[in-house]
């Protein structure tokens, strides 16, 4: 699967502007430009990040240049909250759009002005049949479209759609219609509204205007106005692009850009519509919009999730022209490859129980220089120390050996990771049968783990000096859904909540150096996984999520 990815990031956009560019291209000589246009109605998400990749990268790719532009026609539900998240999480990505950042409302004037250019040729109308009415009259495959509002004087359309500027029409009365297609098999051609009359504040310009345009009339101005050569979009604008050419080719916009589709993403487990997201989040089934389960990029960020991970996992899950659901353990897989490398390693211990070295001096202290990470030599090392007392992970011993189990057990020996080979010799419990304490006895001669005489030792384990650690609380996740398709149109997502998907554990026992994390800091926790230090935490109490498990569910699955 992975390698079939790589060669789909081989991709057609790069071929249409290359194109472009070429002599004889549209674009012949021109620079590359794009934009990526979020609407300021939610954080963004991992689907967003696929389509970042592709309007910031491809115009890196050119040398070109990439707008950001907030695209705040509809002005429902959008909020500067959302503005400055989504400015935080594209720097975070690693792009950059210098100071080309713009709002679609700065041209509300200039829309204004191409649709009564277009009244004025002769192609708009003031229609005033409402919402069901239109519907009513929009016709099928073999009956055309209806307005009897379509041969309206143009004085009287251009009076009317001044009228409707002013407020003198209640919401809903008339709106503007491109004069297109009545009998267009794309029904987006019938003659589709371009203008509509809604009296709500704008986050941007207030109460200035009673008047919206639609995206489809908005989008291509917005593109022409910033000179932007290649407008990519998702799929679902396909059918759209002949209404996007259409407004460019009948207003007298300053350029000629180029609209290309591709796929949007869908990952498995998960749901990423933000109208979904904001449900999980106002009622309170995740923390926050950043809640480590969520699907957006600030929720990924402090699950752990690395500017170059996504990255990666954008670029390898390629484009293509067919949506497809891309699973989830590849997008992990993807983490995984990145923190193997650059996550240092450290031992904690999350459900802890105490191991004693009965022949180990009272009141030694040894320590131990351990590589920071032995996947990358300039991480260095780091000091740790070893004494009579540790703590080990709870089931990391058993009473009685089972088949295939070769740590703790009487009479076993296991390594304990870069300082001793011990053997345990029983252990201590309380009145409820329940093991408090397990006790061993240290080879002095196997100091750094190694046998002289060359004998097997099978199990390592990792440990932390019980007179040397701190305390944290750790942070375990699982799918937030307890079905693979949460979203599929037969069901209600919230259905299928994981109830548990947050496991919590206090009284974990970090090694002392990790009394100094800071975010952002990913570690591999040694046989439990790779963790990040949470935002959360304060001097006393550490608090650690884990971003992903140690082994791989997509490479096992391949
Ligand atoms: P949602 O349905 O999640 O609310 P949206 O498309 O309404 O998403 P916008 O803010 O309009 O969100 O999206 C900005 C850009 O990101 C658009 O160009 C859109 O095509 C793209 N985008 C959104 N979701 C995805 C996705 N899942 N995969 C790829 N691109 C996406
Ligand atoms: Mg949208």
């Amino acid at each position: 699967m992975a390698e079939e990815m790589e060669l789909a990031a081989g991709n057609f956009i790069y071929d249409f502007i290359k194109e472009d560019i070429a002599p004889g291209g549209q674009y012949e000589g021109k620079e590359v430009h794009t934009r990526f246009p979020p609407e300021p109605n939610g954080y963004l998400h991992i689907g967003h990040a696929k389509a970042i990749c592709v309007d910031f990268g491809m115009a890196e790719r050119f040398n070109g240049k990439c707008n950001l532009r907030m695209d705040d026609t509809n002005p429902t539900k959008e909020d500067v909250e959302y503005v400055d998240a989504i400015k935080e999480d594209i720097s975070w990505l690693g792009f950059k759009w210098d100071d080309r950042f713009y709002f679609a409302s700065e041209y509300f004037d200039k829309m204004y002005g191409y649709a009564v250019e277009l009244i004025k040729k002769g192609l708009a109308y003031v229609c005033e049949l409402n919402a069901e009415q239109m519907r009513e009259n929009r016709g099928d495959l073999t009956h055309p479209a209806v307005s009897p509002y379509r041969d309206r004087p143009i004085e009287e359309s251009l009076d009317l759609f001044e009228r409707m500027k002013n407020g003198e029409f209640e919401d809903g009365k008339m709106t503007l219609r491109a004069k297109i297609d009545l009998n267009s098999g794309n029904f987006n051609m019938r003659d589709p509204v371009i203008y509509r009359i809604n009296r709500i504040t704008h986050h941007r310009t207030g109460d200035q205007w009673c008047i919206y345009p639609m995206y489809d009339f908005a989008h291509p101005i917005e593109d022409a106005i910033e000179g932007i050569t290649h407008s990519l979009c998702t799929l679902e604008f396909e059918d759209h692009r002949p209404l996007y050419d259409w407004v460019i080719a009948n207003t007298s916009v300053p350029a000629v850009p180029r609209q290309i589709e591709f796929a949007r993403l869908g990952i498995n487990n998960t749901v990423m519509s933000k109208r979904k997201l904001r449900k999980l989040v106002e009622e309170n089934y995740v923390s926050g919009w950043d809640d480590p389960r969520m699907p957006t990029l600030c929720g990924l960020r402090r699950r752990g999730y690395t500017p170059a991970s996504i990255r990666n996992f954008c670029e390898r899950i390629g484009v293509a022209k067919s949506n497809s659901v891309v699973e989830y353990s590849f997008l992990e897989h993807c983490l995984r490859e990145d923190l193997n490398i650059n996550a240092q390693r450290v031992m904690t211990v999350i459900r802890p129980i105490k191991l004693v070295i009965t022949n180990y001096p009272e009141d030694k202290t040894e320590t131990f220089e351990v590589e920071n990470n032995p996947n990358k030599e300039s991480d260095g090392t780091r000091t740790i120390t070893f004494s009579r007392e540790c703590y080990i992970e709870e089931e990391d011993f058993l009473e009685e050996k089972i088949k295939g189990y070769n740590r703790l057990y009487p009479g076993n020996e296991v390594r304990l990771k870069s300082a001793y080979i011990v053997k345990c010799t029983g252990c201590k419990k309380d009145e409820n049968g329940k093991v408090t304490e397990v006790y061993a006895e240290y080879d002095p001669l196997t100091r750094g783990g190694d046998t002289p005489d060359g004998r097997k030792v099978r199990g390592t384990i990792h440990w932390v000096d019980a007179n040397n650690y701190v305390d944290a609380e750790v942070r375990l996740y699982e799918n937030l859904f307890t079905d693979p398709e949460p979203d599929t149109s037969d069901k209600n997502f919230l259905d299928y909540i994981n109830p548990n998907s947050l496991t919590v554990l206090k009284n974990c026992k970090a090694e002392r150096s990790l009394e100094n994390a800071e975010v952002p800091a990913n570690y591999q926790f040694m046989r439990l996984g790779y963790f990040c230090f949470d935002k959360d935490s304060t001097k006393g109490s550490l608090i650690f999520n884990r971003s992903v498990s140690l082994k791989d569910g997509f490479k096992r699955k391949k």
